[in-house]
């Protein structure tokens, strides 16, 4: 549960989260502008503050009695000071951040200021936040211009570290080991030093000769942490360590008995001080900003821990174990950034119900509504913003909440209209601010909040859904005729506005502007009359306005500001209504653009046929030229790539460059509207749901259009490609596939490719009417919402009648093929087909090619599910042989005679 005034929790969660394991925090919230803009008041309040301060500093709670007017109320005055001023502290800085008019006084007369008080007591510190209401009691320039009238604690942050080695202190250590879920670590041979604080030891400094052993529980983790070091147990001998637990944790985790005190090496001590420099600020750390230069570190909670290994052959990897997570074992690379292995403990497994865990259970708020309004500077990469987001709570006491937004926009304030302004403290390395609300606000309240923010934020860099290039080399040279007109992509791994951790379905309106000579294309549909001229100081400074209103959930939004030029804009008439159709190309594509419309329409009215739905009532097809063909598809628009003829980078060979099918992009971009838009994924393992659906939607495209042949080369290299990368690991690892090398086509051949022919087969399994009505089902029920592979089993199951567990299992979890034995005998005038599993047992259908000497072949369907199927089929002439899966239609390894 999140109580008002303890952000710490909140913190420490951010700062463990896996894979993003570093961050320091600091604290925004402080505005110049809020401040008395008149010299002599500002100097009358500080010197109030000051002497609030040095109360603070003494622990007097006389001293800041005498501060009050006379008609405050003592008692609670006394009462704050029992909580909020005692003795003991070494230093105190009190930070005014906000002052509004104190209601019932003149102009000037009062204000109640929103300070921050930050005061250490030696090691340990405390950050609190107060409201302190004061009065003018004295003329202007006095010694007592202004006292208290009244005080308040709004919230606080509790035990603060300022960590150090304990130089005074050495131990020798053999045969020490050090467990963790799945982790084994010894030092062999070697020195202890430790970090102490009041409540005991929070870290250590391990050296010498360590071994380390890791060995993830799950078959799948294995199969990754094989990627990385080519088995599956890491072994690896180490030379130094630093561990952060929780003091509570010392002594079941390493323990006292096992630490001989020794006298101090001052060359160990020196070794140790500078591992602890190192790695001791990459987590748990917060940056307090003018409030203290140091370093202070909030304690890990009890059963957390956190080991920063110095390995020999892998230099530093960061296991972490963090309770607070719903997966929570991890094991992390830290110089290339990668996460190794991320999975549940085996106590958080059992906890669950499925495999599945959905990431909007831990959620306390949903976000409603969006309103933004960004001022895009292209020249340099500059974003002025202003989001106005309103909330629901959905925890049953919300005290934190935290919002995404990257690390390079400066927030300039955070108020709420309910509140007025808010406290916020800004995570580091972590794309987050965590803001402190005044008071607890119960299940279900609305809340509306305001952030201004700004900077310099580079644009999204292309993501998997366009085409690497596997080999650079001769296009360095080669001279490019002609530069693609640039654009820049804001979406969702930009940051760009503040947004909920998770992806959220929200309606929003966009006031985007941009400067004159260029244009946007943003989630939503464009207003009429915009975009519109903003002056400026001079027409020089003109600017372009774009309104854009998404009264459609999305999960998130998008904009792309380039030049652009409207090539064509239609209404398109559906049985379920109409939606209205624009291409925006950049203006040496506009031609081209002009021929998209027509196809475009074709597509969605193809899928809007299939799913009895079109989600979103506009699209925009945003052209833009890029060396590499690819797109990305938010909601109500798509920026699709156009190659230049004079690109030079070859991307044939990528799993998704289909060559037979050139509309593939525009297909798979477009079913992005119901597949991964309205029908959302519920965590990353889920992505499948919305990269197979867009995959296995272009392919049905493919033979509406095409035909069968085309249909079947697209499926033959769906399965070419994902058969070569299946040992990658199960569709289920989502990102995670191709991530420990960076190998972005292992990605696309299974997310995309497997998943297509994965849900090809399930058709061919229950047939085409039970398959499509499944489908159906599904999209209407998720519409709007994240699902999961467990929905689309419930789904189909009920389609079908039949129970799909093993299927799923197999193929959705599971990272093998089947392994398929065929024979066949000719019995009198039949033809018997074996088919025998040799490997693990699947679902899976399969064809086989009747091949007569004197007429057409003709195709059978076997239904695997036993380790051995028969199947007797009359003959119609003379049998020459039997062809299998001449129709890729079948992922598996064909076993022959
Ligand atoms: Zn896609």
């Amino acid at each position: 549960m999140n109580k008002p005034g303890v952000i710490a929790a909140a913190v420490s969660l951010l700062l463990l989260v896996s894979g993003r394991v570093e961050g320091r925090a600091e604290i925004v919230g402080a505005d110049p502008d809020a401040r008395a803009t008149d010299q002599t008041q500002a100097n009358g309040v500080a010197l109030l503050l000051r002497r609030l301060e040095r109360a603070v500093q003494a622990g007097d709670t006389a001293a800041y009695l005498s501060l009050l007017t006379d008609s405050a109320d003592r008692t609670r005055a006394q009462n704050f000071g029992g909580t909020e001023i005692v003795p003991g502290a070494t230093r105190a800085v009190v930070q005014e951040r906000d002052r509004q008019p104190l209601a019932g006084t003149l102009p000037d007369n009062g204000y109640s200021l929103l300070v921050d008080a930050f005061v250490e007591y030696g090691g340990r510190a405390r950050i609190a936040t107060w409201t302190i209401d004061i009065k003018r009691i004295g003329e202007a320039g006095s010694d007592r211009e202004w006292a208290i009238a009244d005080q308040q604690q709004v919230s606080s942050v509790e035990s603060l570290y300022h960590l150090a080695l304990n130089g005074a202190k050495q131990y020798a250590a053999r045969d020490l080991k050090i467990a963790a879920e799945d982790l084994e670590l010894t030092l062999t041979d070697g020195s202890v030093f430790v970090v102490d604080v009041d409540q005991g030891v929070t870290g250590a400094v391990l050296m010498g000769h360590g071994a380390m052993r890791f060995k993830p529980a799950p078959e799948t983790e294995q199969g990754q942490v094989k990627i990385f070091c080519g088995s599956e147990t890491l072994e690896t001998k180490f030379d130094a360590m630093y561990v952060r637990l929780h003091p509570s944790d010392f002594e079941s985790v390493i323990g006292s008995a096992n630490l001989q005190p020794r006298a101090i090496d001052p060359r160990e001590l020196k070794r140790a001080q500078d591992v602890f420099r190192a790695e001791s600020p990459k987590s748990f750390v917060l940056d307090l900003g003018d409030l203290s230069r140091d370093a202070w570190s909030l304690l890990p909670g009890p059963g957390d821990f956190l080991a920063e290994i110095r390995t020999r052959r892998f230099d530093t990897l960061t296991y972490a174990r963090s309770g607070s997570e719903a997966e929570d074992v991890s094991l992390f690379d830290r110089k290339r950034h990668r996460n190794i292995s991320i999975y549940p403990s085996k106590q958080r497994a059992a906890l669950r119900a499925g495999r599945s865990f959905n990431e909007d259970e831990g959620v306390d708020y949903d976000i409603l509504d969006y309103q933004i309004e960004a001022a895009f500077t292209p020249e340099r990469q500059w974003i002025d913003g202003r989001a106005r987001i309103r909330l629901k709570v959905r925890s049953y006491m919300l005290g934190t909440l935290t919002l995404k937004l990257a690390d390079p926009l400066v927030v300039q304030s955070i108020a709420s209209t309910e509140y007025g302004r808010l406290f916020g403290i800004r995570v580091k390395n972590q794309n987050s601010i965590v803001i402190n609300l005044p008071v607890s606000v119960p299940r279900d309240k609305e809340l509306t909040l305001v952030i201004v923010y700004a900077g310099r934020l580079e644009p999204q860099t292309p993501d998997r859904e366009t085409l690497a290039v596997e080999q650079r080399g001769m296009q360095e040279d080669a001279s490019v005729l002609i530069a693609a007109e640039p654009s820049m992509l804001y979406s969702n791994r930009s940051f760009w506005y503040p947004q909920a951790p998770v992806s959220d379905y929200a309606t929003a309106t966009l006031r985007i502007t941009v400067p004159l000579n260029l244009d946007c294309v943003a989630s939503g549909e464009l207003e009429p009359g915009f975009p519109v001229v903003m002056p400026g100081k001079d027409p020089s400074q003109n600017r372009k306005m774009f309104a854009f209103t998404a009264t459609k959930p999305l999960r998130y939004l998008a904009v792309i500001v380039s030049r652009f030029t409207r090539a064509e804009t239609t209404t398109v008439a559906l049985p379920t209504g109409t939606f209205s159709l624009t291409v925006e190309a950049n203006p040496r594509q506009t031609n081209r653009g002009r021929d998209l419309v027509g196809r475009a329409a074709g597509i969605a009215t193809f899928y809007e046929s299939l799913l009895g739905d079109m989600p979103y009532p506009s699209f925009t097809i945003a052209l833009v030229e890029n060396d590499l063909p690819g797109g990305h598809s938010p909601g109500y628009f798509a920026a699709l790539n156009q190659p230049l003829p004079t690109s030079t980078l070859n991307w044939r060979n990528d799993p998704v460059s289909f060559g037979a099918f050139p509309e593939f992009f525009l297909a798979h971009e477009l079913a992005h509207q119901w597949w991964g838009q309205a029908v959302g994924w519920r965590n990353y393992h889920e992505q499948w749901i919305s990269e197979g659906f867009a995959q296995y939607f272009a392919a049905l495209y493919a033979q509406h259009q095409r035909g069968d042949e085309t249909f079947g080369d697209v499926m033959r290299q769906a399965r070419k490609t994902a058969m070569d990368a299946t040992e990658q690991g199960p569709i289920y690892l989502g990102y995670r596939l191709g991530h420990i090398r960076g190998q972005s086509r292992v990605f696309r051949a299974l997310v995309y490719n497997k998943s297509a022919a994965v849900l090809h087969m399930l058709r061919r399994l229950v047939g085409d009417e039970q398959f499509f009505g499944g489908v159906r089902d599904f999209y209407s029920k998720w519409r709007f919402r994240k699902a999961g592979t467990d929905d689309f089993r419930v789904a189909m199951e009920a389609s079908a009648g039949r129970p799909l567990g093993r299927f799923f299992e197999r193929w959705i979890y599971g990272s093998t093929l089947p392994k398929l034995k065929v024979t066949h005998r000719v019995e009198g005038s039949d033809v018997v087909l074996h088919v025998e599993q040799v490997g693990d047992l699947f679902d899976v259908p399969l064809t086989l090619s009747l091949q007569y000497a004197d007429k057409k072949a003709v195709d059978v369907v076997m239904k695997l599910s036993e380790r051995d199927t028969d199947l007797r089929v009359p003959l119609t002439g003379t049998l020459r042989g039997v062809d299998v899966n001449k129709d890729d239609g079948t992922l598996a390894e064909i076993v022959r005679n």
